[in-house]
């Protein structure tokens, strides 16, 4: 089994040591910043559980939580294992089917063709924090309480009304040239539309009532797109504004432990911003990296090869001598 290192400058474009992240400014103190982080990132899971409590045993369900838990983790690691660590940054090399699968469910989570996620993605590590950065809540972003909101909201959700019509494919000539994923790429709209059929029929089947099916379309296919889409557009966000830097990046991307269980290893960022190749994103024991322990038993498996991690010396040289905690200033 290969475990190679991780080097990301095959087409992410990894930091230069020697490269400083611009510096913003903030109009909020540390603690109100933490505060505002805590309620957007906690509050809208918590509306959902509370609606979910309000309606159970009537238009919520064990069938309906069953379709909301297995769609939300499967296509969840859709995005993380297949869209992001196989396509945008080759982190390990895996079969043809289960490449095809990942990239199905991927598909299924409705946050974009394959392409066109690939591309912007390779062009936020390439860009990172910068002009050209899709989804920067630092670049462009003007003073006071408003600007830091706009700059915030911008990253989480506004760059999709703003960036979608600019072309990546510079960012992805290994895509393009490859039939099988352009043909599963342009079929997008069939696997959106299977995300909510599915659990549709499964509930439907479970229950053998149209309204289990019903119920199943929108706790395992509505309400699991708009939770999982929060918990990506987080990593956009809140990643690059709440939490620690562990190493040395040319930007403000951060380690940030609930991000890092919500979306399944993808919110130690700041790990990740480091070593953009590595198949591990959770590098300390107690960094919980889902994505990387699937990863690890296909390794184990014989289904993934070539994974690529840091080595020691590598995450020596790149370390920071001291954790900066201050979010503000930065
Ligand atoms: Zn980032
Ligand atoms: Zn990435």
């Amino acid at each position: 089994m290969a475990v190679l290192e991780s080097d990301s400058s095959i087409d992410c474009g990894e930091a230069p040591e020697s490269a400083t992240a611009a510096t913003t400014d903030s109009p909020l103190t540390r603690t109100q910043m933490h505060l505002a982080m805590l309620a957007a990132v906690t509050l809208p899971p918590l509306g959902v559980m509370w609606a979910m409590y309000l309606l159970w045993g009537g238009w919520f369900d064990w069938s309906g939580l069953v379709a909301l838990v297995v769609m939300y983790i499967a296509t969840g690691l859709g995005v993380t294992i297949g869209y992001h660590r196989l396509f945008a940054h080759k982190a390990f090399v895996t079969t043809t089917p289960i490449s095809v699968f990942l990239m199905i469910l991927g598909g299924m989570s409705a946050q974009g063709p394959l392409i066109w996620w690939v591309g912007t993605h390779r062009r936020h590590h390439r860009h990172s924090d910068q002009e050209e950065d899709p989804h920067s809540p630092h670049a462009h972003r003007a003073r006071g309480v408003i600007g830091w909101t706009k700059g915030f909201l911008h990253a989480h959700v506004g760059w999709l009304f703003t960036s979608t019509r600019e072309s990546n494919h510079q960012y992805v000539p290994d895509l393009l040239g490859n039939p099988t994923i352009m043909r599963i790429n342009r079929l997008f709209p069939l696997w959106v539309a299977a995300g909510l059929v599915l659990p549709g029929i499964v509930c439907g089947l479970v229950t053998m009532t149209w309204t289990g099916a019903a119920l199943g379309v929108l706790w395992g296919g509505l309400i699991r797109m708009f939770l999982l889409h929060h918990s990506t557009w987080s990593i956009n966000s809140v990643c690059h504004v709440w939490g620690w830097r562990d190493y040395r990046s040319d930007d403000h991307s951060r380690n940030n432990p609930v991000m890092g269980i919500l979306s399944f290893g993808e919110g130690w960022h700041n790990n990740h911003h480091a070593f953009p190749t590595s198949a591990r994103h959770g590098l300390k024991w107690w960094q919980l990296d889902v994505s990387w322990l699937v990863i690890r038993s296909l390794q184990a498996c014989g289904l993934a090869t070539h994974v690529r991690l840091p080595t020691e010396s590598r995450m020596k040289a790149r370390r920071r001598g001291r954790p900066l905690r201050n979010v503000v200033n930065q």
